[in-house]
């Protein structure tokens, strides 16, 4: 089993070891007799670093425990068994994971304390973390209030510093333990206490006070399978997510001309414009290609009905739409529009023509008898025309009335 020096001082940066084995799976690996290395587990990543000797540095790019208890380092380079070496930590790295872990416990706890809600697990990811919470009743929102509510007690908490501390106790003491919930291991369980907020058995490593969390920034409450996840961020990184967003609506309140806190409204105010500014496009369009359609009618070329054949330039399709339904609204009419790259083929419900039909001999395309689209060019349509001439001579393209 390896001595695993974070128990006892999670702020240990540099230590010295001897290595005691090694193996390989998809690279070397290599076990100490101590280490201070933390390997993945409870939902806390793995440490990276580096490993001295003889001159020569090692990186150390992933840690694992076995069930035995071994910690393992995958390094660049296997180094032999007996080598003395010197170990180095990426601080910055696990300072960040613990201010993370540490946030967590301390909203779990504040969670289970004020709203009764149990945490299941812990995702520690690159941006930002998340715990699963089951709830009483099964509920599965927080509301905006509740949200505040745990932040503000986890911040007060955060800024009265108490002390972590984490030790392993007697199987008496810890039956005594007010544990927020039973461990899920037997032997060596580990118990976190964060001041009077939070007591928990935990095998991770932990900030030395509650100060060093610095700060939580909850980020999210959405349902997930019967539970909730909430997402938050912690430390430097609740720092780094403040900055972004308040220099993201600096800017955006200096592009629409108004104070951040008005920003909300502005945008609303702005959607509900841009929304009437497209009615009216939409409106516009929609009669310049129905004049375009009209402009084009001839009622000779098919016997008992006008018949359209229209090209026109880019045009949304709302208007588009608009256009051919109010077109073919009325009785007699036959359309073969052709816009941008866009077909469409409709008529009226009294003219005997299958436009489903029709567009598949054309081009790319399909739909129903009365009305069908699909991609082409305006020669399509010519074609179209010439398809329905000479197929249908002496035919009356008028369906007889009922
Ligand atoms: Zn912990």
């Amino acid at each position: 089993m390896t001595d695993r020096l974070y128990y006892d001082d999670a702020y240990l940066w540099e230590f010295d070891g001897t290595v005691t084995a090694g193996k390989e799976t998809d690279g070397p690996w290599i076990a100490l007799d101590r280490s201070a290395f933390y390997p993945t587990s409870g939902g806390q990543p793995y440490d990276t670093g580096s490993f001295c000797f003889d001159g020569k540095e090692i990186r150390v790019t992933d840690v694992e425990a076995d069930r035995e208890g071994i910690v393992w380092h995958r390094v660049e380079e296997t180094i032999p068994a007996g080598t003395s070496v010197h170990g180095k930590i990426n601080s910055e790295r696990r300072i960040d994971h613990m201010e993370q872990h540490g946030g967590e416990h301390m909203l779990a706890g504040a969670i289970w304390e004020k709203l009764g809600g149990t945490t299941i697990g812990l995702h520690l990811g690159a941006e930002d973390s998340s715990i699963d919470v089951a709830m009483p009743e099964g509920r599965t929102h927080l509301s905006e209030e509740e949200i505040r509510m745990l932040e503000e007690t986890v911040n007060d908490r955060i800024r009265r510093d108490a002390p972590i501390r984490c030790w392993f106790p007697t199987k008496e003491e810890l039956a005594e333990l007010p544990l927020r919930k039973a461990p899920t291991v037997q032997e060596h369980v580990r118990i976190v206490a964060m001041g009077d907020f939070e007591m928990v058995a935990c095998g991770g490593t932990h900030p030395a006070s509650t100060g060093r969390i610095g700060q939580i920034k909850i980020l999210s409450a959405i349902p997930s399978k019967g539970k909730i996840r909430v997402s938050f961020v912690c430390g430097k990184r609740a720092e780094r997510v403040f900055r972004e967003v308040f220099r993201s609506a600096k800017k955006a309140g200096n592009v629409m001309s108004c104070p951040t806190e008005k920003l909300a409204a502005c945008a609303g105010e702005l959607k509900a414009r841009l929304a009437e500014a497209e009615r009216k496009v939409n409106r516009f369009e929609t009669e310049r290609i129905l004049q375009d359609i009209r402009k084009n009618e001839d009622p000779e070329s098919l016997p008992g009905i006008t018949v359209s054949v229209t090209t026109a330039g880019e045009a949304d399709s709302k208007p588009v739409a608009e256009a051919v339904s109010r077109y073919v609204a009325e009785d007699g009419h036959a359309l073969l529009l052709c816009v941008g790259e866009r077909l469409t083929f409709a008529r009226s419900r009294d003219v005997d023509i299958d436009m489903n039909e029709l567009i598949k001999r054309v081009a790319r395309g399909g739909g129903r008898p009365d009305m069908a689209s699909g991609a082409g060019i305006p020669q399509c349509t010519e074609v179209a025309l010439k398809i329905l001439k000479t197929e249908g001579k002496g035919k009356n393209w008028r369906k007889k009335r009922i």
